[in-house]
């Protein structure tokens, strides 16, 4: 075969040498599913967004963290009412000792159940923390519960250390932690950053993003395949739809 090279001949991007960063759960508990993950679902890992000129990626390795209840539900109760959300309330934990870069705070937890119509780009994470976790890489919180933020910018914070609660502010449907880590302390004008989170077991996985979206739509119980026995798993980025507990520490 003969190609003309110009057909050949693609655009060159550097590639990064550094170590994957490892980091420490963002929460606690069991049965949360790690929704949008890596690399099939294209609401985050093909979520590029031309910002200031450049294109930037910085949702490519994030994750929507929810939670299932004992009977395998995201909610019980009344779609409308946030309480009725397994996640919401919960600690969302510090990933590693590191110094609080910005802090965004003030903005209202939508109801949920439906998508808010009236968010701007800037308000799009919500109430929202944003981690220095050194070496250029810094950890965005996204969407937490209004007045639930108890630190502020320039503060140290120790890994483990509660930071906030799991809420529904910004551009969110449900309830859930948004979480991912980047190149920048800007979510929008960066870059996602591959990272490992150094333990947690995987319990289960679910049939797909179409089922877990059917779950969350109308409360009803997740068909979560288990996986047995259980998978202590070290170092590792959790991919799309398993679930997943935290051990606390
Ligand atoms: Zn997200």
């Amino acid at each position: 075969m003969v190609h003309c090279q110009d057909h050949r001949r693609g655009g060159e991007t550097p590639v990064a040498q550094h170590d994957v960063v490892v980091i420490g759960p963002p929460l606690r508990g069991e049965r949360f599913i790690s929704a949008d993950s890596c690399c099939d679902a294209s609401r985050h890992t093909r979520a590029a967004l031309p910002i200031n000129g450049r294109v930037y990626l910085a949702q490519r390795f994030a994750v929507d963290w929810e939670q299932l209840d004992a009977q395998g539900r995201v909610y019980a109760g009344a779609q409308s009412d946030l309480t009725s959300y397994t996640i919401y309330g919960r600690d969302v934990l510090a990933v590693a000792d590191a110094s609080v870069a910005a802090v965004i705070d003030g903005l209202p937890d939508q109801p949920p159940g439906k998508m808010p119509s009236d968010i701007a780009i800037e308000e799009a994470d919500g109430n929202s923390v944003i981690l220095d976790l050194g070496s250029g890489r810094y950890a965005l919180y996204a969407h937490l519960r209004a007045g639930s933020i108890i630190v502020k910018a320039g503060d140290r914070v120790k890994r483990g250390q509660t930071i906030a609660r799991v809420g529904n502010s910004g551009n969110t449907l449900a309830p859930h932690l948004h979480f991912h880590v980047m190149d920048t302390p800007s979510p929008l004008a960066s870059n996602g950053l591959p990272y490992s989170i150094d333990a947690f077991q995987v319990t289960g996985a679910t049939p797909s993003t179409e089922a877990f979206d059917n779950a969350e739509a109308n409360g009803t119980p997740l068909a979560v395949t288990p996986v047995a026995p259980l998978r202590a798993i070290r170092n590792a980025l959790p991919l799309d739809q398993l679930e997943i507990t935290f051990d606390s520490r």
